[in-house]
C-alpha cells in the first residue's frame, strides 16, 4: 500500500463541447451553461463561470473555454431554430 494516496475529486468533469471532452483540472477556468425555459416560454442559453453548485446543477453543461461555449452556443441556436420550424410545418 502506497503511504500517500492522491487527492481524487469526487466529481470529474468532462467538457461537453462537440469533438473536445478534455478533463477538468484543479487550476482550469471553466463556465457553466444550462438551457431553461425563460419568462416568456422561450428556451434561454445561460453562461456562467465556474461554481461547484451550478456544475452539479440538472442539464448543467461543463465547458473548458471559450471556444467550446461558443460551438455549445451555436449548437443550441441550431436546436432552437430547428424546433421552431419543425413545429410551424407540423
Ligand atoms: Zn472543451
Amino acid at each position: 500500500m502506497p503511504d500517500a494516496i492522491p487527492f481524487v475529486p469526487t466529481a470529474l468533469y468532462r467538457c461537453a463541447g462537440p469533438n473536445c471532452g478534455v478533463l477538468k483540472g484543479g487550476a482550469d477556468r471553466w463556465w457553466v451553461m444550462w438551457s431553461s425555459i425563460g419568462d416568456y416560454g422561450l428556451p434561454v442559453m445561460h453562461l456562467a463561470p465556474w461554481d461547484e453548485k451550478l456544475a452539479v446543477g440538472e442539464g448543467a453543461m461543463h465547458v473548458c473555454g471559450e471556444g467550446c461555449a461558443q460551438k455549445l452556443q451555436s449548437q443550441f441556436m441550431g436546436n432552437v431554430i430547428e424546433n421552431r420550424t419543425r413545429r410551424s410545418s407540423g
